[in-house]
């Protein structure tokens, strides 16, 4: 399915005022929520959907903080952010929920995916790099602690200026869940 994209719409938000526009692909739809000038070396979260973290402030994973903090900072300093509609690294929500069931009797998130037959992390983003392109940007400065989003990126013919780290103190909930990323997945933390 060719990528589909709405006109731009303004987004007043409790951090400032964004403008957005929408991406849909076969994976489904997908936000482009900007602030200032869409130029080359912008600053850019590319953020995957997490409805418990984002919405609803789950506390198991670090999703809804990293967010918040992004938007703070678009905010202030004028970027971009990529919302992409792929839950729980790319399983969907119902089965993400199947995996929070086996991490409380105590496999991690990664054995937990492995038991439901999924990969690690099956996230993609050649999403991202086509919605960077499609708005004309080629080289971002990136908002992530996750080295296979930028080896993705780079794949996908995006420079990648500058790596931003995303620091989230860890709490009792998701202090685990962050240790098996930066174990298992590489996260940087
Ligand atoms: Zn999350």
């Amino acid at each position: 399915m060719p990528l589909k994209k709405s006109p731009v719409s303004e987004l007043p938000t409790s951090y400032g005022q964004f403008k957005v526009i929408a991406y849909q692909d076969s994976a489904g739809d997908h936000l482009a929520v900007f602030k200032g000038e869409l130029k080359e070396d912008l600053l850019v979260r590319i953020h995957s959907q997490c409805i418990t973290g984002d919405a609803l402030g789950s506390l198991r994973c670090d999703c809804g903080q990293q967010l918040n903090q992004a938007l703070k900072l678009i905010a202030k300093e004028g970027g971009l952010i990529i919302y992409l509609q792929q839950e729980g690294r790319g399983i969907g929500l119902f089965n993400k929920i199947l995996a929070y069931h086996h991490q409380d009797q105590g496999l991690d998130t990664v054995e937990a995916n492995h038991k439901l037959g999924f990969k690690d992390d099956s996230r993609s983003y050649a999403i991202a790099a086509l919605i960077l392109q499609n708005l004309g940007i080629k080289s971002i400065r990136l908002l992530t602690n996750n080295p296979r989003k930028i080896k993705g990126l780079e794949k996908a013919g995006i420079s990648i200026t500058q790596h931003l780290p995303l620091i989230i103190p860890p709490n009792s909930n998701n202090s685990a869940y962050l240790k098996t990323k930066q174990e298992k997945l590489g996260h940087i933390l």
